[in-house]
């Protein structure tokens, strides 16, 4: 059975990843673990880059053999994603014997087929990117055009095997053209696009043997370039050469994820060219994510800002007490959360603390909170007998729509459905007031209604493993459950029976923004967990009923007249138009709207106010209107007729 595969870059071994790098890996966790949530049977892979020649280079600098150097820097890599609850399903190193002779019989078959030959060739060349340019690229002062490097090129004359990559030009165009959805976002593929007319030129794909990478066959001189050896990865791995019956469940890749900075010439362009020749099928979809800044600024070493994403967990956790597992799915949370996939984004410290107090503490901790600390004092934790089901409607659209955004690559999209579920949850208990049935002790409505709340927390703990595994675990864990469940499962009757909950334990103690820019230079102590925000009892002071709300008439209105009232210096006296009659209305609108210009706007107006004299004028009603220092009226969106009311 053919699995969804899943790729990321493999990473070159030169330093420990950065939120830049993390980012696409966490995204390629996020949507393996999506895909076996729905039954597609993912595998996910990546891997260390580290035939690059500057490797061997760096390696002699900190005087350590290469191979040790490889070792440890990829060992440092996987490190970082088991921290990071990374899973994936096997990790390639491109030093694998594994890898290195699916490359090498790769460059014998393309040789003897016609699609590499040996020339010679000069060009400018980026030690840094290992790229030739052309002349009109690096222009006079000879710098790299990769706008993340733009270092010194050096003119450079070389004996070299060539990949024939100019003939794939009109193929690639019309494979691209054919296939709407095989790059993407669609603006970046457009960009390839650009790129393959401008027209493409064969690529040198050997350097000179300095003792480190893969062998030219037959040419110990030469060993082969690097980018042609690394994009072999997705195939090599995926038993190419070496395990056709995993091949044919592997290939073709569904999902490739990778940086802008790589994704036009090398992905997009090279990469599917190497396919076309070996005449193997080009993966589903290459994606081509944003760049992130931090703060606003540029990632860089040279700036110190390269942030690592457990370290800003650790962080997060010394300031709220919250679990640091707990933590690292924050940051998982906010990276998919905070960008428009393919796009940049911005990591802010301050949006990230926002996002951590209204979307988690705020939104799921409460409903979650609230829901289990209910079932805990009315029915010790117990979960009744009674079918629930009020939300099955909403919890059904929710899967529909997350299902739907991340079939397009739109985490961020699947986040906001699910929070809107968790809104209608939090909705539904506030109108539903548990505590007033408890107190009314209408049991069956009571039951009723924690249980249907318990099914949403319930899905939302399913829905949320994908991004935040941790929580996702905590919850089941609170809620006594096991949510290692299928698609077709989330909503599944009688998923409580006889269930008794845990006591709820905040998962995100607030952050006290004030204080903590009061403290910002204070060394952060240990904050005490916070306990549930809310007695549902205390609550229903703070509330009216929808029966209190519909005594007041709202009504759209035309303002037909505007004066100032006699005698005052702020009030308007106008007429307006109610779709019945024509009445007065005063209103101290004059320090912010022209008279003029408020003759003809539609307003809203509570009609049924009792009238009150002002300045010897009877005043029929009130606009509504709102701001403080500015002050603005409020109109419909559209116009309606003159007397809609408005609920
Ligand atoms: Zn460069």
């Amino acid at each position: 059975m053919k699995q969804f595969y899943i790729t990321t870059p493999i990473y070159y071994v030169n330093d420990v990843p950065h939120i830049g790098n993390a980012y696409t890996t966490i995204m390629a966790d996020t949507f393996t673990r999506f895909e076996k949530l729905v039954g597609r049977n993912p595998y996910f892979l990546t891997g260390t880059d580290e035939n690059a020649t500057k490797v061997a280079a760096v390696a002699k600098e900190k005087g350590i053999p290469t191979i040790e150097f490889v070792d440890k820097l990829s060992e440092a890599f996987q490190g970082v994603w088991k921290n990071l609850d990374v899973e994936y399903s096997d990790f390639i190193r491109t030093t694998q014997p594994r890898h290195t002779e699916v490359v090498q019989a790769i460059f014998k078959q393309l040789q003897d087929q016609g699609d590499i030959y040996k020339g010679e060739y000069e060009g400018w060349y980026c030690m840094s990117c290992e790229t030739f340019f052309l002349e009109s690229e690096v222009g006079e002062e000879h710098l790299c055009p990769n706008p993340e490097c733009r270092k010194k090129c050096e003119l450079l004359k070389e004996d070299n095997y060539y990949f024939a990559l100019s003939k794939y030009s009109d193929k690639l165009l019309k494979y691209i053209k054919e296939h709407p959805d095989f790059l993407l976002p669609e603006f970046r593929k457009n960009e390839v696009v650009g790129f393959i007319k401008q027209g493409l030129r064969d690529i040198s794909i050997s350097r000179k043997n300095d003792g480190w990478g893969i062998p030219v066959p037959g040419d110990e001189s030469k060993v082969i370039y690097v980018w042609f050896d690394a994009l072999i990865n997705y195939i090599s791995a995926a038993g190419y050469l070496s395990d056709p019956k995993k091949f044919t469940e592997l290939w073709p890749a569904d999902l490739q994820l990778m940086g802008k900075d790589i994704f036009v010439r090398f992905h997009s362009t090279f990469w599917p060219a190497m396919l076309m020749a070996l005449g193997l099928e080009l993966p589903k979809h290459l994606i081509g994510h944003g760049f992130w800044t931090i703060d606003g600024e540029k990632i860089s070493k040279s700036k110190g800002n390269a942030i690592n994403p457990a370290k800003v967990a650790e962080n997060l956790s010394k300031e709220t007490g919250t679990k640091v597992e707990i933590c690292k799915d924050v940051v998982r949370y906010y990276l998919c959360r905070e960008t428009s996939f393919g796009q940049d984004a911005d990591f802010s410290f301050e949006n990230f603390r926002g996002r951590y107090n209204s979307d988690l503490s705020n939104d799921l901790g409460n409903i979650l909170n609230r829901t289990l600390g209910m079932l805990n004092s009315y029915n010790e934790g117990k979960v009744p007998d009674s079918v629930g089901g009020d939300l099955i409607g909403e919890i059904k659209q929710a899967c529909d729509k997350v299902l739907e955004a991340m079939d397009k690559f739109a985490p961020d999209r699947a986040l906001n459905a699910i929070w809107d579920l968790i809104s209608v949850g939090n909705k539904y208990i506030n109108d539903k007031a548990p505590w007033i049935l408890k107190k009314e002790e209408k049991y069956d409505e009571l039951y009723k209604v924690l249980v249907s709340a318990l099914e949403t927390v319930r899905a939302v703990a399913i829905l949320i493993e994908p991004f935040m595994p941790n929580v996702a675990k905590e919850i089941a864990r609170q809620l006594n459950i096991d949510i290692n469940v299928k698609w077709e499962d989330i909503i599944k009757e009688g998923a409580f029976k006889g269930v008794e909950t845990n006591k709820p334990e905040p998962i995100f103690p607030r952050i006290d923004m004030k204080k903590q820019n009061k403290e910002k230079e204070k060394k952060v102590e240990e904050v005490k967990p916070q306990v549930p925000e809310e007695k549902p009892e205390e609550k229903k002071e703070e509330y009216i009923s929808i029966d209190d709300f519909a005594k007041v008439d709202l009504r759209v209105a035309t303002i037909v007249e505007v004066e100032r009232l006699e005698g005052t210096d702020k009030i308007y006296k106008m007429k307006v138009d109610d779709g019945e009659r024509i009445r007065t209305v005063c209103a101290g609108m004059v320090p912010y709207y022209e008279a003029d210009y408020m003759v003809g706007k539609q307003i809203i107006i509570v009609a049924n106010l009792k009238p009150r004299k002002m300045k010897g004028v009877l005043s029929e009603g009130m606009m509504l209107a709102g701001g403080e220092e500015v002050v603005k009226f409020l109109s419909p969106e559209a116009p309606l007729p003159n007397g809609s009311k408005i609920r």
